[in-house]
């Protein structure tokens, strides 16, 4: 067996899931919003399923996909992309990123990784023979800091794992981080991996932007997107790689004997979702903004501590003076404690976190019904 992934645990989203279902708890931990989606949207991979689009669809993607993806991109974010070389259709963000990893690691080669991160990086890094170079992200802003990134790049590095917005912290890296990380990335002759999945949800106005748009990177970035998040129907899978035509054809390389494609009645209604005009993503901003901040509210009324979340379905609470009062060593025994003596699944974000830097942050998801949020709020006023 492969010690990869023979020796490792299930995915904290899993286990807090079966926890949740199991004890019959409000999961406010694996992050899926509990309201159907677009009807419009869900209505057309239903028509288009009942249409015969049935059979394998081009192992790039539909056309009509790609082209819908380089023209959202264009309005949303000022990037010119060529669909026929540029942009390729995966079984979700997952999918993209084991492609997009396999394709530009090769056995021996330094990857720097900004812990907390997401849990799928790491196994697919090291089953490519990366060398993973951590770089320590703290809270409360998790900003990229140079003297952290002169140490962790060097000549070995050749990609580097950005996720912006940053899943669990819900932070976004600013335009000072990412022209940073840019130079970085030239300096060092480096690809920078992007994972922009949650680029449309973001609050407060403040714009996304994309890593590829930086001067320099058009030629080095490799950037991420998935519908499951533009259109909150996370189990669709259905993701993009936009990249440069070098780097898109040897990730097509991997992505061919990952899944080779993606339900074709799925890409042609996901196609017709991102013509969507502005209006869907201010209204989708605006209700997970006012969910946001009805958790938000209701914690900090009950006393907790609410770290400030600018994107993302996740808000994070700190446990540093409650952990010890109830008896809870870290955020790992907090959560367990939780979901068994409340009845609330949440995520400890030491999970996050490949050497234990940080072990009192625990991520909750609000992209809930009001009805269910204000339900948790009041198991979870018994902590306090
Ligand atoms: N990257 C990040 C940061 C995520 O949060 C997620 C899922 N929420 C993914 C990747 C996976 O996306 P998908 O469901 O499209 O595979
Ligand atoms: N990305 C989702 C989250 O952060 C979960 C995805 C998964 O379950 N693998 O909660």
């Amino acid at each position: 067996m492969n010690p990869v992934f023979a020796d490792l645990p299930n995915t904290v989203f899993d286990v807090m899931s079966v926890l949740a279902r199991d004890l019959g708890a409000i999961n406010l931990g694996q992050g899926f919003p509990d309201d159907p989606g677009p009807a419009d949207v869900r209505e057309k991979a239903a028509e288009a399923l009942r249409d015969g689009y049935n059979q394998y669809p081009p192992m790039m993607g539909l056309p009509t996909l790609r082209r819908a993806i380089a023209d959202h991109y264009e309005r949303h974010q000022g990037l010119a992309l060529d669909p026929e070389t540029e942009v390729m259709v995966t079984s979700g963000a997952t999918e993209a990123l084991a492609a997009s990893l396999l394709a530009l690691v090769s056995p021996g080669d330094e990857v720097v990784l900004f812990e907390p991160m997401y849990d799928a990086y790491l196994p697919i890094v090291r089953q490519a023979g990366g060398i993973p170079r951590f770089v320590t992200l703290r809270p409360p802003h998790f900003r990229l800091d140079e003297d952290a990134l002169a140490e962790a790049f060097s000549e070995r590095t050749r990609v580097v794992v950005l996720n912006n917005p940053l899943n669990p912290t819900a932070t976004m890296f600013g335009d000072q981080d990412l022209a940073l990380l840019a130079r970085f990335c030239q300096r060092f002759d480096v690809t920078a991996v992007c994972d922009e999945v949650w680029e449309h949800v973001t609050f407060d106005g403040r714009p996304h932007r994309p890593l590829i748009g930086f001067e320099g990177m058009r030629e080095r970035t490799v950037k991420i997107g998935s519908a499951g998040k533009i259109f909150s129907l996370t189990g669709w899978k259905v993701g993009f790689v936009m990249a440069a035509p070098p780097l898109l054809k040897v990730v097509s390389k991997a992505h061919q004997f990952l899944t080779f494609t993606t339900p074709p009645n799925l890409q042609e209604a996901v196609a017709y979702g991102l013509a969507k005009d502005e209006a869907y993503f201010l209204d989708m901003r605006a209700r997970f903004a006012r969910s946001r901040d009805r958790l938000s509210a209701g914690l900090t009324g009950l006393g907790f501590s609410v770290l400030p979340s600018q994107a993302t379905y996740f808000l994070t609470i700190d446990i540093g003076e409650l952990g010890p009062r109830l008896g809870c060593a870290d955020d790992v025994a907090f959560c367990q404690a939780l979901v068994r003596e409340h009845g609330v699944a949440a995520i400890p974000i030491s999970a996050f976190y490949a050497r234990g830097a940080v072990r009192n942050l625990v991520r909750l998801c609000f992209a809930k019904q009001d009805a269910t949020l204000d339900a948790a709020l009041e198991r979870l006023s018994g902590l306090m």
